[in-house]
């Protein structure tokens, strides 16, 4: 008598295993994790202001992405005071102001 478990068994030997990257939280197989969270470690560093993990090329999208005019907008709308000084502190110019809108940090 001849047990059909090979089907089985033999479906999950090439599945990848990942983990979790600490720098990035990204999830890469095991068998490139290290190599990545070396060059991940290397090539990003931690947002100053907000604390996210920014890759250096990525530096000046990131700040670009807190002083746009929707990031300023949806912060203003909510009323959170700590949000704008975030936004701040990415560098916008607090003489900014929605022309077309009337919106304004400084009231
Ligand atoms: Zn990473
Ligand atoms: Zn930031």
């Amino acid at each position: 008598m001849k047990l059909q478990s090979d089907n089985n068994s033999s479906d999950d030997n090439d599945s990848p295993k990942y983990s979790i990257c600490p720098n990035c939280k990204d999830k890469f197989p095991s068998n490139s994790f290290a190599s990545h969270t070396i060059e991940c470690y290397r090539n990003s560093s931690k947002c100053k202001v907000c604390g996210e993990i920014v890759k250096k090329s990525y530096k000046k999208a990131h700040l670009e992405l807190w002083r746009s005019k929707q990031k300023v907008k949806e912060v203003i709308q909510k009323d959170n005071d700590i949000e704008i000084i975030k936004i701040l502190d990415h560098g916008l110019n607090p003489n900014f102001k929605f022309d077309e809108e009337n919106y304004s940090i400084m009231n």
